[in-house]
């Protein structure tokens, strides 16, 4: 693989603080990344909004209100990681699909893969820019605009399960799932409308635990144990 989209969700940022960043969790993410960047591969980061705010968390705000303070969550992680990425060695730069000032600077794909050969490892906050979507479809939706061979989805459970195993102990994980198997026995890996664009554009998934000793290095080392999503 030479260039990976890493989708973090909110909560696997966290780690067992459930909420806000979790220093020594984002440092070891900083680690593995800077691995791959040293074998020169390209890297693109989205980052969930979980650990902060989601936009199902309040039922009394209007849903597009909500769903901005999300995508503003989001921006928050991408600055907090992107820094904690320089600060282990690498370059950085977040693009948005909205003005953030001089915090990030607009997304356009052009910009985006020029900052790629320049060697930096890339952001993309603010998700899609527009609510009742989620960071995994902007995950996906960017991943085939820059036209990464995968997207890599490290999240806080270890790869997709038949069920859930946090309610049914027996559940099963796999090894290997299509992503059409993924969207008919509705497993909870990925939403819908991230399930359909991966599957009409072709791009593979690699799921796997954010917890999991050099997970993420392990992707592309053949080391890989979470479940491989084919298209
Ligand atoms: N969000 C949105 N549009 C997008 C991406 C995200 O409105 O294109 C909002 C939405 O409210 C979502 C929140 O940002 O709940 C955080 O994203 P997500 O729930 O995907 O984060 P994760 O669960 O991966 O931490």
């Amino acid at each position: 693989m030479k260039r990976v989209l890493l989708k973090l969700s909110g909560e696997a940022l966290a780690g067992d603080k459930k909420t806000g960043f979790d220093e020594a969790t984002c440092m070891g993410v900083a680690r593995q990344v800077k691995q791959l960047v040293d074998q020169g591969i390209q890297v693109a980061v989205v980052t969930g909004g979980g650990n902060f705010w989601r936009g199902r968390t309040s039922e009394t705000i209007d849903r597009a209100k909500a769903d901005q303070i999300g995508m503003l969550a989001t921006v928050m992680n991408c600055i907090y990681v992107s820094d904690i990425f320089r600060h282990v060695g690498m370059q950085t730069e977040i693009f948005t699909p909205f003005a953030c000032s001089t915090f990030t600077a607009l997304f356009s794909k052009d910009a985006a893969l020029a900052a790629l050969e320049q060697g930096k490892v890339i952001f993309f906050a603010g998700g899609t820019g527009h609510p009742y979507f989620s960071t995994d479809t902007g995950a996906v939706l960017r991943a085939v605009e820059i036209e990464a061979d995968a997207m890599l989805l490290a999240k806080a459970i270890d790869g997709i399960y038949d069920s859930d195993p946090k309610v049914n102990p027996q559940a099963e994980k796999y090894e290997e799932i299509s992503i059409q198997e993924v969207i008919d026995r509705k497993l909870a890996a990925v939403d819908l409308a991230a399930s359909i664009l991966c599957m009409e554009n072709k791009m593979p998934m690699l799921v796997f635990g954010l917890n999991e000793e050099n997970s993420i290095a392990n992707t592309i080392s053949g080391k890989f144990t979470g479940t491989k999503v084919t298209v």
